[in-house]
């Protein structure tokens, strides 16, 4: 079946909660073995276990993504462990509201930090393995942005996000390593649920062309193909869903 993963190493950032945790589990259940990765430790761990009860391989670990040492402490220790890295889902990311005239340096430092920093510590690895698959989470605020709005900071670093996948994504794929990103719609996770994004999302969620929120399953089989050799032949995607 070319949608196994059997055999590959992959990493999740972000891994603890919402989105990042129903990838890890898509990923498990196709044969890999995990890194779960998280600023908040316990979330990763409480992961990893419920990935032991199917016996899925896997370890939690804790790094600030927006830290260059903490990247690259957690990539040497997965190459110390398990050899290499197949699958890199660089998939953390913070939403913070303010009017864009309100926008403070420090948001703005802090979600690009996040959402842009360490994204590509991975690829030296796959590039001298010559094998990798790199899947960004973007937005879909990347490209359209409903109204009204306050994320300034949040969608100017998503549209990073999906540059930093369609440069890179054609220079290497001769070389073996395929860059793609997912741009989810209003998917239901913590993430959404503050007391600043709650009008918002109510507001964005009469124009959902499906007429629901996306819960984090919708966007399971998405990492899977991106993650899988079905879509070898493919690099700088940025799937929407
Ligand atoms: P979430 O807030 O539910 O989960 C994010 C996880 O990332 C948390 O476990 C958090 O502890 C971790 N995290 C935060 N900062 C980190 C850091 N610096 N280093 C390591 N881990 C960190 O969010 P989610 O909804 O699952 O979102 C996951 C990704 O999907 C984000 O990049 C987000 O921007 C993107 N996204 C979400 C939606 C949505 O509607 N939920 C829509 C489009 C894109």
């Amino acid at each position: 079946d070319r949608l196994r993963l059997d055999c590959k190493v992959a990493y999740v950032t972000g891994g603890g909660q919402g989105i990042g945790r129903a990838f890890v589990h898509a990923l498990g259940e196709a044969g890999a073995k995990v890194a779960i990765i998280d600023i908040a430790l316990e979330k990763a761990q409480a992961v990893a276990k419920e990935l032991e009860v199917n016996g899925i391989k896997s370890v939690a670990m804790a790094a600030d993504v927006s830290k260059a040492e903490d990247v690259k402490r957690i990539v040497d220790s997965i190459v110390a462990n398990w050899g290499r890295i197949d699958i890199a889902c660089n998939n953390a990311g913070i939403n913070m509201n303010s009017a864009s005239e309100d926008t403070t340096l420090e948001e703005w430092d802090k979600t690009f930090n996040v959402s842009l920093r360490g994204l590509f510590m991975c690829c030296r690895i796959m590039l001298s393995q010559g094998y990798g698959k790199i899947i960004n989470t973007a937005s879909m605020a990347s490209l359209i942005v409903p109204h009204p709005q306050k994320q300034l900071a949040y969608n100017t670093s998503k549209a990073g996000v999906v540059k930093l996948t369609q440069t890179p994504g054609p220079e290497w794929i001769d070389r073996g390593v395929r860059v793609s990103c997912i741009s989810p719609g209003i998917v239901d996770t913590p993430l959404i649920h503050t007391d600043a994004l709650k009008p918002l999302v109510q507001r964005w969620s009469n124009n959902i062309p499906a007429g629901r929120l996306a819960r984090v399953t919708d966007l399971q089989a998405a990492v899977v193909y991106l993650a899988s050799e079905v879509s070898d032949y493919m690099t700088g995607h940025n799937l929407v869903i």
